[in-house]
């Protein structure tokens, strides 16, 4: 009997990967976390039922949720990773040799564990890289208590706002990110999607809130296969540097990263959004 992972985007429209194999499954104190093996995505896992990683499509995720910032700052040093439990993005930030520090905290430590053993992809790095510290904790009860001007960059990788995700999301924890960011500091955070209506609705909220307090407040796009629409967002705050006027493609250049998804075209590409979708943003 054929075994097939589903899930709903919409109460009508859903996304199904055939699977091989179905790895783990554990209730955690804080969500449900499952493994499974297919031929097209490879090894995935979703929390709550909804997919968060894919072996054959995280690399746009990561690469986008990262190079576009340094790009734009190539002296970031202090990196704060809010959730991204599976360490893709802690991958991507760790290829920066000049950073020196990587403080990543993922409240439910069951999705680093599992993903150390089933997902070393994206993961393995989390035990390779010094720089990387890992906190077991809530994310914005982290931020409330962090010292002022302590982080160039802060990168959340959250899941969508309901269960723990939720209060990354809220106006107190984005103010506490601004506090805790450097003058030249950027706040990225994980945007959701314009194209259906509950991810849309979120979509806005987040981006009127973060527009209050932020003097730069600019949305980016790029393309998720495994996700709603395969249309995702990521916000691109910041106390003082903008995307396009301070973008530094030659300073950029000089990592030598070979990367798949991120470009220099691309990057400036990437903030031209949709009509449709500006006009959502334009609405807050
Ligand atoms: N790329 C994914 C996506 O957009 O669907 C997100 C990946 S990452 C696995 C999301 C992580 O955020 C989860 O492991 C979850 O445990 C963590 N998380 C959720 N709420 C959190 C909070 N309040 N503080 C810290 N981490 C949190």
């Amino acid at each position: 009997m054929d075994l097939w992972f589903s899930e709903f985007h919409t109460p009508d429209a859903k996304f199904s990967i055939k699977v091989k194999e179905h790895l783990v499954t554990e209730q955690t104190k804080f969500q449900r976390i499952d493994f499974f093996r297919s031929d097209t995505f490879g090894t995935f896992f979703t929390i709550d039922g909804l997919i968060m990683v894919t072996e054959k499509d995280e690399f746009a995720y990561h690469e986008m949720i990262c190079h576009p910032a340094f790009a734009t700052n190539p002296y970031i040093k202090n990196v704060l990773i809010i959730g991204g439990g599976d360490g893709g993005t802690a991958r991507e930030v760790s290829r920066y040799p000049t950073v020196q520090k990587i403080d990543m905290v993922e409240i439910d430590e069951r999705v680093v564990r599992l993903c150390q053993q089933y997902l070393p992809q994206t993961a393995s790095i989390l035990d390779k890289d010094e720089r990387i510290n890992l906190f077991f904790e809530d994310g914005v009860e982290f931020v409330k208590n962090a010292p002022g001007n302590s982080y160039d960059l802060i990168l959340v990788d959250s899941t969508d706002p309901i269960g723990p995700g939720e209060g990354l999301f809220t106006t107190e924890f984005y103010s506490n990110c601004y506090r805790i960011l450097t003058d030249c500091g950027i706040l990225i955070n994980q945007h959701e999607s314009p194209y259906y209506e509950r991810d849309a609705r979120e979509m806005k909220r987040a981006h009127q809130k973060i527009k209050r307090i932020f003097p730069i407040a600019k949305v980016y796009d790029f393309h998720m296969p495994s996700y709603p629409s395969g249309h995702w967002l990521f916000g691109f705050a910041s106390k003082s540097l903008d995307p396009i006027e301070d973008f530094k493609p030659e300073e950029w250049k000089k990592f030598n990263l070979k990367t798949r998804y991120y470009n220099l075209e691309l990057h400036k590409a990437s903030f031209a959004l949709p009509t449709y979708v500006k006009e959502l943003l334009e609405s807050v």
